[in-house]
């Protein structure tokens, strides 16, 4: 297993990690299998979407910010960030990403992010690469 860390800016934003993933694959020099990228946080997670228009991740971080707000009186829990937790668990914690001739296959348009949800923070990322 490799990791690596991420520090982010924001409270919340999408960081690409797509090239610090296949610096992991090409320590591992497999050339077939999967690999299985994860955060280890609860208020952050792993996504796949478009690499190209920066205008996808930032109507992504307003229309869920709308749709799952920051401050809502029915929250319980005390630490004030409900909603990144709620934000985490629909995002998921992890991805797979198939490899083939030692490249990640991610499709033209898709990119690998960390998902920030409460940030800014020092977030990890493991990466694990299994030969098959
Ligand atoms: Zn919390």
């Amino acid at each position: 297993m490799t990791n690596f860390t991420v520090r982010t800016d924001k409270r919340t934003e999408f960081v690409k990690i797509t090239s610090l993933v296949a610096k992991c694959l090409s320590k591992s020099s497999v050339q077939e299998g999967i690999a299985v990228v994860f955060c280890p946080h609860t208020t952050a997670g792993i996504t796949i979407n478009e690499n190209a228009d920066p205008h996808v991740l930032s109507d992504m971080v307003m229309k869920t910010s709308e749709l799952i707000e920051h401050r809502d009186p029915r929250y319980q829990h005390g630490e004030g960030n409900s909603d990144s937790h709620l934000k985490s668990t629909l995002t998921g914690a992890s991805e797979t990403v198939i490899i083939k001739e030692g490249r990640l296959q991610l499709g033209t348009w898709q990119g690998i992010y960390l998902a920030e949800f409460d940030g800014p923070r020092t977030r990890c990322v493991y990466v694990k690469i299994i030969k098959g």
